[in-house]
């Protein structure tokens, strides 16, 4: 027997990648769209999954909170974990499949892994979060060869983790296509996030000022005085109560390095600590299409 919980829920809910795999397989040539995620799901994640069913046959969403990805033992132990409330989400919004394996399952003891990607790994959040770029390669290079999905639905949230799984798919040759989605922000502006829930009232309050700054660069953006905005913005971020700001940086949408005056594509990303829990948001300054892509 497959090990499927089918009691409550028409998801199929897979624990074993050997049950997910068969699966999948006898469902013959259909378009798998694909969505990972490390649950607490909100409508961020549930986005990715209405993008997903508009244009698949089968929609999957995985939930795995992947500790290689952590380089902070408490944040890991803390990560929220509401399995049985994600379900009904799920659920609710017409996903077909759940895979939502234990950690032994998805890694051996003491495994080793590393990719060299180049550069695009150590920036940003990478110099915040040595190592964590690796946690994240390994795990979604694991999920995409149990899935082997047609469309990878991964949010523009995380700028720099669509920038480098798309490298790794590249290198790789993993024949799947990168979907980007826009972020889902509460009214206020927040972007959506499964750690929002650690933030106290008045924490939430004083996050607004990451997308206020976000939104204030781009209203006044000009491209040579690139440097002195970053500085800027990383003034305001600074002046508001229980906001440490990591980093504000304006970059090449496609090499994340400094834009300078000719740059094309322009993004802006920060992070910040809101008294204990860290935050990551993003803006697009400009894009400028390329061969109608
Ligand atoms: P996570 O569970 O945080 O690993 O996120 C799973 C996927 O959902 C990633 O591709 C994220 O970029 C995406 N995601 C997270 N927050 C949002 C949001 N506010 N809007 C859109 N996508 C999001």
């Amino acid at each position: 027997m497959p090990n499927f919980c089918n009691l409550y829920f028409s998801l199929k809910t897979f624990i074993t990648r050997k049950d997910l795999r068969e699966y999948l397989s006898e469902q013959g040539a259909v378009t798998i769209g694909f969505v990972p995620t490390m649950g607490a799901l909100h409508n961020g994640h549930l986005s990715l999954i209405a993008q997903a069913k508009q244009a698949n046959n089968i929609t999957v969403c995985s939930i795995f909170v992947n500790p290689t990805q952590f380089n902070d033992r408490k944040d890991l132990e803390k990560y929220p974990r509401p399995i049985e409330a994600d379900m009904a989400k799920l659920e609710q919004a017409g996903c077909d499949v759940l895979f939502n394996p234990a950690v032994n399952e998805m890694y051996d003891d003491n495994e080793q892994w590393h990719l060299d990607i180049g550069q695009l790994e150590h920036l940003l959040e990478g110099e915040f979060r040595p190592g964590h770029y690796q946690g994240v390669m390994q795990v979604v290079f694991k999920l995409l060869d149990i899935v082997k999905p047609t469309n990878l639905y991964m949010g523009q949230k995380d700028y720099q983790q669509f920038m480098v799984v798309s490298k790794m798919v590249e290198l790789m040759h993993i024949p799947v296509s990168m979907v980007m989605c826009p972020i889902e922000r509460d009214a206020d502006g927040l972007a959506m996030s499964s750690r929002n829930v650690h933030l106290t009232a008045e924490d939430r309050q004083h996050s607004l000022i990451l997308s206020k700054t976000l939104n204030w660069v781009k209203a006044n953006f000009n491209n040579r005085n690139i440097a002195q905005m970053q500085q800027q913005a990383m003034d305001k971020l600074a002046a508001e109560n229980t906001v440490e700001p990591e980093y504000f940086r304006i970059v090449d949408g496609e090499t994340l390095l400094l834009a300078n005056e000719d740059t094309k594509n322009i993004v802006a990303l920060t992070a910040a600590r809101v008294g204990k829990t860290r935050l990551i948001d993003n803006v697009i300054i400009k894009w400028v299409v390329v061969n109608g892509s």
